[in-house]
């Protein structure tokens, strides 16, 4: 199928999943996750009318920033070393992986403006997930605050590897009850609104629990470079 076709689908499941659970397809950002695939398969998914791309290497970010530029929202989605900051801050428009101080601090010494960030979430317990642990949140996000180019815009966190809907569910609710949490405060520098969850496999649950952003890959652009 094209990517335009997979894109038509994708929104179709967006909308029903909307439908359900009553919210506004307007409130939901597709981030086309392009990190197996080509500058081109990235470029179709722009001609597709994608309007935010994702990625999670320094190598993809750079060539595909380079070749498509500014007309799409770019997003870092992966884990990123403090020491590789200074390569990626005038390029991305969100962070999606902030998940701890020195990090925030990198950020905020290499940048010149406010970098709307995520603050990543490991809602899972999985020892292989990066993400604050639930009950460290409140504290980052205080501490956080010293750093006056970080603005916390949201949450974001991965799903468990499992076929149990239930759990998987269960993540993204204790992601919205947190960022609600957060946001019921009422900071300047954090006024935590969105939620980035959901991929390929679960972006309908993610709906269903709130999702403002989703970050599928392999459902839209594919996982294989041609
Ligand atoms: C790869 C990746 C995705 C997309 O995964 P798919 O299952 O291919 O949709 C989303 N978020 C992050 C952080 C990723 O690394």
């Amino acid at each position: 199928m094209s990517i335009q076709a997979n894109y038509e689908q994708i929104k179709k499941r967006i909308s029903h999943a909307c439908e359900r659970s009553g919210r506004s397809q307007s409130d939901i950002n597709v981030i086309a996750v392009t990190k197996y695939v080509s500058i081109e398969t990235a470029q179709e998914a722009v001609d597709a009318g994608v309007k935010h791309l994702g990625e999670n290497r320094l190598e993809g970010f750079h060539e595909k920033h380079q070749a498509i530029g500014e007309t799409v929202n770019w997003h870092f989605i992966g884990t990123l070393q403090s020491r590789k900051v200074k390569n990626i801050i005038n390029d991305v428009d969100y962070i999606h992986s902030l998940d701890r101080l020195s990090l925030a601090k990198e950020i905020n010494k290499r940048s010149d403006r406010v970098v709307p960030c995520f603050v990543q979430v490991n809602t899972s317990g999985e020892e292989s997930k990066h993400g604050l642990e639930p009950d460290e949140l409140d504290s980052f996000i205080e501490q956080v605050k010293q750093y006056e180019n970080i603005k916390v815009v949201g949450l974001m966190t991965m799903a468990p590897l499992t076929d149990n809907e239930d759990f998987i569910r269960s993540c993204f609710k204790q992601l919205r009850v947190l960022r609600d949490q957060i946001s019921d405060l009422k900071f300047d520098h954090a006024p935590c609104t969105y939620l980035s969850m959901g991929m390929s496999n679960d972006f309908e649950i993610a709906i269903e629990e709130g999702a403002t952003h989703i970050r599928v890959g392999s459902s839209l652009v594919g996982n294989e470079r041609k």
